[in-house]
């Protein structure tokens, strides 16, 4: 794959940035930084050639926004900065000899690596997810899932038209109405909440063959609790949010399988269901395991405090992929600010290395957190502990998220969609791209 050939690369010692997530984008930002004004040469290495804004790709797939809207790409994005972009998969890493081998291109050698590969979905091993079950991490996979749920909104209308028969009940749910999700963390919550408003208020006003009495939105969660980092009053405050919106959530089950058209629970019950959304968790990138280094659960490569690989001066781990501790010896949530504070401070870090200066321990900002379920319905915990219920944490909510997504591109075409789904009543993206569910 071409490096830039805008730029001449540049002397000084070599920084490879494997990754364009919120960490490694933090992080070349930074080395972009200290490239203006020292001897130094960055490159960022990525599969996609852009950024995925991961908190809204839930979005993406009810129709609440197009999928362009949480990407950006990567060149306009680093347009002007001192660093080359190298799209392509990085299969491996050689920390002796310092090379970045790549799928189907030379490897590329470094001084100081970042490694920001991130993580991926995880099925633990369950009957049938990698098969059956939906996953939603990336931007195909979210315009994947939409295209289905689209297309099983017109197969539910065209057969209820069809055949207006006995037996044709439109108000008894059957496995094409109904919606398992997987997991009721942030995205899981997030996602059954949007699932819920896209089917109660839009769907089930343009489809006559779509009623919400007769479609089941499941969110089943192994935990006692949804959203498990959150304070109680937060999850009672969600649990009743997302009941009232007609979501069936069922704590202390777990799926054991999931095939074409149903989902078997742990205890016993089998949900006729063609769509199940798996957002169980996730598990460190492979990479993680070509590299041999010692790794927590989960996958996690075992970092010093410094954010440097166990063992190694010149490799520096962040992200989802770092098992990075918080002060107490626990593991730090795979989270974006995580990321973001990482990737700034692994950037500084790498400099200071190759100047010959000590490296500075990590410590992780906790700004709060916040999740939405709808409509003026969120909860925003903020540092200090003060949580905004309802519109104001929904407020919260939006204004953050409109901030932080990257390009003014993407920031205005979501404040344009989200204006519109609010006034409209409506959701912005709702067009099927032949081949409707291709892959089923
Ligand atoms: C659906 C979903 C919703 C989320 N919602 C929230 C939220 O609301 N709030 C929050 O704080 N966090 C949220 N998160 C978590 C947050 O997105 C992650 O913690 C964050 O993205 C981690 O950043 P990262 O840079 O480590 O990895 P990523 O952002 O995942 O980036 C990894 C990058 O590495 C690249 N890559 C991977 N493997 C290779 C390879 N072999 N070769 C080349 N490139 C490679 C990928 O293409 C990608 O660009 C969510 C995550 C998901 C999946």
């Amino acid at each position: 794959m071409p490096v830039s050939e805008l730029r001449t690369p540049s002397d000084g010692p070599h920084v490879v940035v494997v990754g364009a997530g919120f960490a490694g984008l933090a992080a070349v930002r930074r080395l972009a930084y200290a490239a203006e004004r020292i001897p130094l040469r960055v490159t960022l290495v990525d599969r996609h050639n852009h950024h995925t804004f991961q908190p809204l790709i839930y979005q993406a797939a009810t129709a609440s926004l197009e999928p362009h809207s949480i990407g950006q790409n990567l060149r306009s994005e680093l347009r002007g900065l001192p660093v080359e972009l190298l799209y392509a998969t990085v299969e491996d890493v050689d920390v002796e000899a310092r090379r970045v081998h790549l799928v189907d291109d030379d490897p590329i050698a470094y001084d100081v690596l970042v490694l920001a590969a991130g993580a991926e979905t995880a099925s633990f091993g369950v009957e049938g997810v990698e098969e059956h079950a939906f996953p939603l991490k990336w931007l195909s996979q979210a315009t994947r899932l939409r295209e289905h749920l689209l297309a099983t909104f017109e197969r539910l209308d065209a057969a209820w038209l069809r055949s207006q028969a006995p037996g044709s009940d439109r108000t008894v749910p059957n496995a094409d109405s109904t919606f398992v999700i997987a997991g009721a963390g942030p995205t899981g919550v997030e996602l059954a909440g949007a699932l819920a408003e896209l089917i109660h208020r839009v769907i089930g006003r343009d489809h006559p063959g779509v009623r919400p009495e007769g479609t089941r939105v499941v969110l089943v969660e192994m935990g006692d609790d949804v959203l498990a980092p959150f304070q109680a009053e937060s999850r009672r405050y969600v649990r009743d949010a997302l009941e009232a919106r007609g979501v069936e959530v069922r704590t202390g089950t777990a799926v054991e399988e999931v095939g074409v058209d149903f989902a078997r629970l742990d205890d016993g019950e089998v949900i006729p269901t063609r769509t199940v959304v798996w957002t169980a968790g996730v598990q460190a990138n492979p990479l993680a395991s070509a590299l041999g280094a010692e790794q927590t659960g989960g996958g996690r490569l075992v970092v010093d405090d410094d954010l440097r690989l166990a063992g190694r001066d010149d490799v520096f781990v962040v992200g989802d992929l770092a098992g990075a501790t918080d002060g107490h010896g626990e593991l730090l949530p795979q989270v974006a600010p995580v990321a973001i504070q990482q990737g700034r401070h692994a950037a500084l870090q790498a400099v200071r290395h190759l100047r010959g200066r000590p490296t500075e321990p990590f410590h992780y900002h906790d700004k709060g957190q916040m999740v939405t379920i709808g409509r003026h319905a969120a909860v925003a915990e903020l540092a200090g502990d003060r949580t905004l219920f309802g519109t104001p944490g929904w407020l919260a909510w939006l204004g953050l998220h409109l901030l932080t997504i990257a390009g003014f591109r993407n920031r205005m075409s979501t404040l344009l969609n989200w204006s519109y789904n609010y006034a409209a009543v409506d959701r912005a993206a709702r067009l099927i791209l032949p081949p409707a569910d291709h892959e089923r």
